[in-house]
């Protein structure tokens, strides 16, 4: 894969990554929500998605498809940025780890069907 360059607001031209939108989120409020990447070997910036992609992948035939990418709502990131996200995400103990250990991971569709 050809690796392309994002412009990033606030680190300028970066190679371009690519996260969940729970992730991106995290960057802001600083809270970890589980760090998981595709396995790509010698690509230092693989796909990443949070513990509540993860349990809805594994929830839904565990493959990327449309479904699973739009609850992921996948962003576009600078690598400076995803550096941050996967140092938030694997430092601190995780928010949604700690949900999904309660057996409740939290939905924002309330069973309603799209
Ligand atoms: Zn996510
Ligand atoms: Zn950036």
């Amino acid at each position: 894969m050809v690796s392309e360059t994002v412009h990033c607001e606030r680190h300028g031209k970066r190679r371009a990554t690519f996260v969940c939108s729970h992730l991106v989120g995290s960057l802001r409020t600083q809270q970890a929500l589980g760090y998981y990447h595709a396995e790509d070997p010698g690509n230092p910036y693989p796909h990443a998605w949070c513990g509540l992609c993860d349990r809805y992948l594994f929830d839904h035939g565990g493959e990327w498809n449309d479904e699973t990418e739009a609850f992921a709502g996948v962003k576009v990131l600078c690598s400076e940025c995803y550096d941050e996200i996967r140092k938030i995400n694997l430092n601190k103990p995780s928010l949604a780890d700690a949900l999904l250990n309660m057996g409740k991971p939290p939905k924002n569709a309330r069973g309603k069907r799209t």
